[in-house]
């Protein structure tokens, strides 16, 4: 598979301190051209950063506060991200959004680091990546006040019901899926729908460290996820869909390009 793009890899996550050039040069080798950092946080998005600047088109990143970083988040903080997402290789706002799954920080807390960001976005070109646990009514409803006026947004790692897809695809929301549809415990319900949406609104992602695809042949013995996985999302998409994984590749990459302007 050739000329792939990864829309969110935490490659400034502590796991890939010790080899990041090998890891992207897996990444490339593997056919995974462009790679779009996720910052997670205020210090997250500066490393984000730091890893992506000067090398474009190869690396890109994102600036936001994730919903489990959201405690404490406050107008200073919002202060350095609209700073940091001056950077020129900085190409959304995000992550953020609701996780009342894990619910590590408070809803309340989420709610306030999310609104902001969302207020953020109405000053800003830029579009919003999003994240989304178990909290699809609120976010619709969030959503829903901001969409008119912010640019475009993905709904990244997308895990929920086709009632919440259809919800986001109707406000005009694009689609990340990950290796959650590899999964063959928790992700088969995807496979059944991943089809309906539109092929100008689907990416891909590996979400590395996390969500090792679990259709990896063979596994390997660590259980950290890298972007050089990322072809085992496209061949699943790729299987559930009766599409030859080369379109899927060449499809997500386009949506991409239109969607970071990259
Ligand atoms: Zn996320």
């Amino acid at each position: 598979m050739k000329g792939l793009i990864d829309i969110g890899a935490n490659l400034s996550h502590e796991s890939f301190r010790h080899d990041v050039e090998e890891v992207k040069a897996r990444a490339h080798a593997a056919g995974v051209d462009t790679m779009i950092v996720t910052g997670t946080s205020v210090e997250g998005s500066r490393a984000a950063i730091a890893v992506a600047e000067g090398r474009a088109p190869a690396l890109y990143a994102t600036v936001g506060v994730h919903p489990h970083d959201s405690e404490g988040f406050d107008d200073a903080a919002l202060r350095v991200l609209e700073e940091l997402a001056q950077s020129p290789s900085v190409r959304a706002l995000g992550e953020c959004g609701l996780d009342y799954n894990r619910d590590y920080s408070p809803r309340e807390a989420q709610r306030a680091a999310f609104e902001a960001q969302l207020e953020l976005a109405t000053r800003m070109p830029l579009p919003v990546f999003l994240h989304e646990r178990d909290a699809a009514d609120d976010m619709v409803a969030m959503l829903r006040d901001y969409r008119d006026r912010m640019a475009d947004g993905v709904i990244h790692c997308f895990t929920g019901t086709r009632e919440s897809l259809f919800r986001y695809l109707d406000m005009g929301l694009y689609v990340g899926m990950t290796g959650w549809i590899c999964d063959e415990r928790r992700g088969t319900h995807l496979r059944e729908f991943v089809g309906a949406i539109p092929r100008d609104r689907l990416m891909v992602e590996t979400d590395a460290p996390y969500l090792l695809p679990r259709t990896i042949r063979p596994m390997p013995k660590h259980r950290r996820n890298e972007p050089c996985f990322l072809p085992y999302v496209v061949e699943t998409i790729a299987e559930a869909t009766g599409r030859a994984p080369e379109d899927v590749a060449r499809e997500t990459a386009d949506t991409a390009r239109r969607f970071f302007r990259l």
